[in-house]
């Protein structure tokens, strides 16, 4: 048996049909990691979904109701950039749910992962960039509120900036963000993070390591009781909205590399999977599990 416990629902699947988000990711993963027997379906448990009290402490009432009762407008509808159905909302909440989940486990079990969530891109009052709640933010407030934790980072590697991270927490002394993005790229407006690192196109392993290993000093001092680590798959050089140019070992370096930074300064590391659009959806896969594993040897 693991010595963490791997989050996921089969309803994860957001039912996008032919989407450049293959939604489908999440079943692959699972099913991966149990073929490759790195994890036994022991491994594996289910949330429940995210309820909405927790949701409203983070997103506004009206959004909250249009999305549950099927009432976004067009224009809400275009900017989420997916297409509205009740098992897309109830992935999210489900996700969110697991979000919360992998964060309780990583206080017990010093990591826990989500095979899901990382929607960086929602917003209090609305959705887009394919996010319809914010899971990490939801998961923080959370804890906050149950007194589980009081300080939380934010350590977001996807290729996308994570506008919607830094919007809901600025000028919140309790929440240090950091993204690590590539700078020309969605989304066009950026709210500050704490630590905003820009990316020119095209960077490759060693010098997106170098720069993640300086942000992760500066994080470490401000001594979070809980890291959340947005493990984008898009800095990928196959991917199609992305323009960095990791590897596929590259991404298991930078995986690697928060693990151990944080588990040598005691903090517990909760992992959510945000984003991945390789041209080869197996490639995606590959990068997911290889976190997985990460964790694992991380943990040894
Ligand atoms: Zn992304």
């Amino acid at each position: 048996m693991l010595p963490f416990r791997l989050v996921y629902h089969p309803r994860y699947d957001l039912n996008l049909g032919d989407h450049v988000f293959p939604a489908r990711k999440y079943r692959l993963i699972h099913d991966r990691l149990i073929a490759e027997r790195f994890a036994d379906p022991s491994d594996f448990i289910q949330p429940q979904p995210v309820s909405d009290d927790e949701v409203l402490r983070v997103h506004d009432p009206g959004w909250v109701h249009r999305l549950k009762t099927g009432t976004l407008s067009e224009a809400e509808i275009v900017k989420l950039e997916i297409p509205y159905s009740r098992e897309m909302v109830e992935g999210f909440w489900l996700a969110t749910g697991g979000t919360i989940l992998a964060a309780r486990n990583a206080l017990r079990d010093r990591i826990g992962l989500n095979i899901g969530g990382g929607f960086h891109h929602a917003f209090p009052g609305h959705g887009e960039g394919f996010c319809a709640l914010h899971d990490i933010a939801i998961a923080i407030r959370s804890l906050q509120h149950e007194r589980m934790i009081e300080r939380a980072l934010v350590v977001d590697c996807d290729v996308h900036h994570g506008n919607g991270t830094a919007a809901i927490f600025a000028g919140d002394r309790s929440v240090l963000t950091l993204s690590l993005h590539q700078f020309n790229n969605y989304p066009s407006e950026k709210p500050s993070s704490v630590i905003d690192v820009d990316l020119a196109d095209g960077v490759e392993d060693s010098e997106y390591l170098d720069r993640l290993v300086g942000a992760l000093k500066v994080a470490m001092s401000f001594a979070p009781d809980l890291a959340i680590y947005v493990a984008g798959a898009d800095p990928y050089r196959e991917d199609q909205l992305g323009g960095l140019a990791l590897t596929i070992d590259g991404l298991k370096g930078r995986d690697q590399l928060v693990f151990e930074t944080a588990l040598a300064h005691s903090v517990p590391v909760a992992v959510v999977l945000a984003g991945g659009y390789a041209r080869d959806t197996n490639d995606t896969v590959t990068i997911h599990c290889n976190t997985a594993i990460a964790a694992g040897e991380a943990l040894q």
